[in-house]
């Protein structure tokens, strides 16, 4: 009998609480700031991108999930910018899911690129593709990203459910722009086993805030679907959810809102990012808590980088009001989403 020589390790896992009792079990982790589309509420049509070298390689995100892991961050999400504008990202994502303690890797993108690699995606094990999508109408898909792609994101979802990848669509909800686009969005859940989440629109367009928009809460949007499904029922949210769920008698999915602005959620936060340039956010509306990159490039060990992160997450704000008060002064809650990393 032949006996593998391959070395087995056994890591062991304790989770790590921030000051408020929360867990800290999911990672959000942009590879790119770079993006193939140019949504008008997330950049703007002229984004300034980083230059390549100071973006973290693929070894040094590697190397933190590594040391994440056994802190109990199980669950990994990709996500940027557009996560397939980076070059060499397969072997990434099969690295990340071979990691000891990562039970769970989910991508969010925007579907332009995603249809090419969903053979290798399902091969990989990715849990969940996050879809975004605002709209149902291809004119108005132009008018709000700038670029003539939805037939390639329809093409992505098409794929996904094909390889039974589990899908969830996204969409921002912006006054004035698709807020026609509810009704047929959420209706996506009927036609197709997709779960379909409203976003509430942030204040991250890289323009600085706008005060002709935010109208629509998550307590109007989920009241526009009743209106029209008043039979329409509340479900059980899984553990640390952002969105919150509903049936609709009939759909093969669920419909959900996301109260991204109105932060509901933060009493069960479980999750922390790290962008593309390296910098760790313990919550969306921080400016970034600490620098990994500048501590990975110091040739500081594992072990010092671990006893940084425990005493981050022993700081944390409470919520996403607190983080926002917290920022530095002159520096409001406005950069892209694409360079946080939503
Ligand atoms: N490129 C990928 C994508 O499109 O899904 C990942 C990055 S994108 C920044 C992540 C998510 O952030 C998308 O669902 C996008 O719609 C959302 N987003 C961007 N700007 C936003 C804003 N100002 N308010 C709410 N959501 C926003």
């Amino acid at each position: 009998m032949q006996f593998s020589d391959q070395k087995i390790t056994i890591v062991k896992i304790e989770q790590i609480y921030d000051n408020y009792n929360r867990p800290i079990q999911y990672l959000r982790l942009a590879v790119t700031d770079r993006c193939n589309l140019r949504c008008f509420y997330c950049m703007p049509e002229h984004m300034q991108f980083v230059p390549k070298q100071e973006l973290l390689t693929y070894e040094e995100m590697e190397r933190l999930a590594s040391i994440l892991a056994p802190m109990g961050v199980s669950k990994i999400r990709i996500t940027g910018g557009e996560p397939f504008v980076r070059r060499d990202l397969l072997p990434f994502l099969d690295r990340l899911v071979n990691i000891e303690g990562v039970t769970q890797l989910n991508i969010t993108t925007n579907g332009v690129l995603t249809w090419k690699y969903m053979k290798q995606l399902k091969e990989i094990g990715v849990h969940t593709l996050n879809l975004s999508l605002d709209t149902v109408d291809k004119q108005r898909f132009f008018e709000i990203t700038r670029r003539d792609t939805f037939d390639d994101v329809i093409k992505t979802l098409h794929t996904a459910l094909d390889y039974g990848i589990q899908l969830k669509i996204n969409a921002v909800v912006m006054d004035g722009k698709n807020t026609d686009d509810i009704l047929p969005m959420a209706e996506l859940a009927f036609k197709y086993p997709v779960d379909v989440r409203f976003i509430e629109e942030m204040p991250f367009n890289g323009q600085g805030r706008s005060n002709d928009r935010f109208k629509w809460d998550y307590l109007k949007i989920i009241q526009t679907i009743k209106d029209r499904y008043p039979e329409m029922e509340r479900v059980k949210d899984s553990n640390h959810s952002t969105s919150t769920n509903y049936h609709i008698p009939g759909f093969k999915g669920n419909v959900g809102v996301i109260p991204a602005f109105s932060r509901t959620f933060c009493g069960q936060c479980n999750r922390i990012r790290v962008t593309a340039l390296g910098m760790l956010k313990t919550c969306l509306y921080d400016d970034g808590v600490f620098n990994l990159k500048k501590l990975m490039r110091n040739e500081k060990d594992d072990g010092e980088i671990r006893q940084q992160l425990i005493r981050i997450f022993s700081n944390r704000a409470k919520d996403g009001f607190e983080a926002e008060e917290k920022r530095a002064p002159g520096k409001p809650a406005n950069e892209s989403m694409s360079t946080i990393g939503g």
